[in-house]
């Protein structure tokens, strides 16, 4: 079988990850959860200190990401990757409202996009993955044979992203997830480099009003004519 690469791009919280991680079952491929490696670098600016509230040492992050390694690691229970850093299980302590508010300004810096780009590149140079985030289809792979753009409402997105942190454990306010998620779409579409923006060739997918089975099985028939059209 033909195998292509699928780019997933969106706005936060729209469902990306969760329906790139069934589709890349389904289709035998790798999944690569890129805003994953934006989370990373920015825990590890939170524990260098380089990035607290009001305060971001730019140079002093840009000095150091040579010491940064980014891995995943298929964690059979769970069914899917979960991301290491410098060898460090990182996958929960990456997920918390305090990395969400500070990841935008991290996407930022053209040094780190640049890293995480050429190794998001270099999991996809055999193609047969589904990878998600905010300028896969734009930057990562331009060239990628299915590019979809998933949106909603910013309150619904906030919602969902609301209840996900709620069953984690963790204390948040739903007033606090809004502003967060409508930040982000305002950082993440407003940054100078790779800002997010629907590449021309993609496919928009509006989720608001579809459950997760059915966005599933419209994903997985887009693919599929992809795949065989390919063929
Ligand atoms: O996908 P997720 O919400 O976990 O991504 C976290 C953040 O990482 C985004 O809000 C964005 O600032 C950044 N990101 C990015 N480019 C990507 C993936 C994520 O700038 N390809």
């Amino acid at each position: 079988m033909n195998t292509i690469t699928i780019a997933i791009d969106g706005f936060s919280s729209t469902g990306k990850s969760t329906v790139a991680k069934q589709l890349a079952k389904a289709l035998g491929y790798v999944y690569v959860d890129s805003g994953a490696m934006y989370r990373a670098v920015t825990y590890f600016a939170m524990q260098k200190g380089f990035i607290k509230t009001d305060c971001f040492d730019e140079e002093g992050l840009i000095s150091q990401l040579d010491q940064i390694k980014i891995s995943f690691k298929f964690n059979h229970e769970l069914g899917f990757a979960e991301v290491f850093l410098n060898g460090e299980n990182v996958e929960k302590a990456i997920r918390t409202l305090e990395v969400s508010q500070f990841v935008s300004q991290i996407a930022t810096v053209s040094e780190v996009r640049e890293q995480l780009v050429k190794q998001q590149q270099n999991f996809g140079k055999d193609k047969g993955v589904v990878m998600d985030g905010r300028d896969i289809g734009t930057v990562v792979f331009p060239d990628a044979e299915l590019k979809l753009f998933m949106t909603a409402s910013a309150e619904q997105r906030a919602q969902r992203r609301y209840d996900e942190l709620i069953e984690r454990g963790e204390d948040v306010s739903y007033e606090d997830v809004l502003l967060n998620v409508q930040t982000r779409d305002y950082i993440d579409s407003n940054r100078e480099d790779s800002p997010l923006t629907i590449a021309k060739d993609a496919i928009e997918i509006d989720n608001s009003n579809m459950t997760l089975q059915e966005q599933f099985e419209l994903v997985l028939k887009l693919s599929e004519d992809k795949i065989n059209l390919e063929a």
